[in-house]
């Protein structure tokens, strides 16, 4: 085991949260200690529980103070199980799974799901091929569906098509929800549409009271209409599940999808120059600000790890890096998968920019600034140190992989 403390930011949430369900458990153990001058010192936060209706609960009997019962946020705490035995009707959701794993976005789109569905309904998730992911049920998955062959592999959307109309025939979902997105499911979506012969509700980012809300006129007018079967929906059109834990339990398709002939020949992905990708198309990014201090060395690692480069104000307006890389507000507002952001504050302009980042990792001397509030990773340190390790870890990698193949 190492001795690198990591944090989980998920658990520190439901710690400041005294509404969650698991608040109480993600108390820290200890409520009194031996202060510097020798006085015993208590935490008055730390006793009692909050009780269903938000009012704080002291339980005298002192087993709740004990600290057996309690937990802290670094143990792994079981979510309340949500069970739908048999559901009385199904909310079909197709998530990208971009790099095999569900999106935030997918997140978001489980989340309206259940929004749907309430406790009746099973939330039906539709993947396609192989994936990666193992947080189908505390995403918010009550049955899924994997639809496997290599004909669902690559870009597929016809033969994709297909899969749904089965899955569509089979469980007869009261509504399917796609992610609106350039990765897919914006234009699987309106395939499917097409296919069913069904007007899909576009762009939407709130479900509520019966109407879909969505984005039209070049994103500058909302457009309300009656909750459509088929919602394609925005990044943010709902709260994640993050309260229970889902069965995820395996389906499968009674009946053998039809083979489609495709018009469209995938002849897989092209190596590109990651410098040449636009910046609101990159996927991974290895963003620079002011306190970096070795330019040469964050090109090459940048380079190392194939990533697009991007900077914060401050270093397009020092003159090390241009300004069409600039990330924010008054620069371009980013979608990567993977942000790295090294020696950057975290200004509000800057964090707007970056709002859409799937993962954040920041790398800075500063254990208190934004941009580390706002990260998924952490490393506290001097910029030049860690990107050299960084360099040396990717090239010791390679080389090991090197060598397994020869
Ligand atoms: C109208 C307006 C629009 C703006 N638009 C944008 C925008 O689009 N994008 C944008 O980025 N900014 C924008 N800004 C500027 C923004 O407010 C900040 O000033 C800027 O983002 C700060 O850049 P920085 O984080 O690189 O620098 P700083 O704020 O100086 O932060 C440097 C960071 O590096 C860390 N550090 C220092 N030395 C080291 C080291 N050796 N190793 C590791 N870490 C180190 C420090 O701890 C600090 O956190 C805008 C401002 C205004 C007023």
């Amino acid at each position: 085991m190492s001795d690198i403390i990591r944090r989980d930011p998920r658990a520190e949430w439901i710690a400041r949260n005294r509404l969650h369900p698991l608040h109480a458990a993600m108390q820290p153990a200890q409520h009194s200690w031996m202060g510097p001058n020798g006085l015993i010192r208590k935490n008055p936060h730390g006793i009692g529980f909050i009780g269903p209706n938000g009012i704080k609960r002291i339980d005298r009997s002192g087993a709740q103070q004990g600290g057996a019962t309690k937990r802290s946020a670094a143990v792994e705490v079981q979510l309340p199980l949500h069970q739908v035995p048999a559901p009385a009707f199904y909310i079909s959701v197709v998530p990208d799974m971009v790099g095999g794993r569900l999106s935030s976005h997918d997140r978001d789109l489980l989340g309206l799901a259940h929004q749907l569905a309430g406790k009746d309904g099973a939330v039906l998730a539709v993947i396609f091929g192989e994936h990666k992911e193992n947080t189908f049920a505390t995403a918010g998955v009550d049955r899924l569906l994997v639809l496997e062959g290599d004909e669902f592999s690559g870009y597929a959307p016809e033969q994709r098509v297909q899969g749904l109309r089965a899955v569509d025939n089979q469980f007869s979902p009261r509504h399917w929800l796609l992610p609106d997105s350039r990765s897919g499911g914006g234009e699987l979506g309106r395939r499917f549409a097409a296919a069913l012969g069904e007007r899909p509700a576009t762009r939407v980012w709130q479900v509520k009271d019966q109407e879909c809300i969505g984005r039209a006129g070049a994103g500058l007018q909302d457009l309300a209409r009656p909750v459509a079967r088929l919602i394609l929906a925005a990044a943010e059109c709902a709260e994640p599940v993050s309260e229970t834990r889902h069965e995820a339990l395996p389906v499968e398709l009674s009946t053998t999808v039809a083979r489609s002939l495709s018009r469209i020949e995938d002849l897989g992905a092209v190596a590109v120059d990651p410098a040449a990708i636009p910046m609101a198309e990159a996927e991974f990014i290895f963003s620079g600000g002011n306190g970096v201090k070795d330019w040469g060395l964050f090109h090459r690692t940048a380079e190392a790890l194939g990533a697009t480069e991007g900077a914060s104000r401050v270093a397009v307006d020092d003159g090390f890096m241009a300004r069409d890389r600039q990330v924010g507000a008054s620069g371009t507002w980013v979608t990567a998968r993977v942000y790295v952001a090294v020696g950057i504050s975290g200004a509000i302009q800057h964090l707007q920019g970056i709002g859409a980042c799937d993962k954040v990792v920041a790398i800075n001397l500063d254990p208190g600034c934004d941009m580390i509030k706002r990260a998924d990773l952490s490393v506290i340190g001097e910029s030049a140190e860690i990107l050299q390790a960084l360099i040396d870890a990717v090239e010791a990698y390679r080389n090991e992989a090197k060598r397994d193949a020869a």
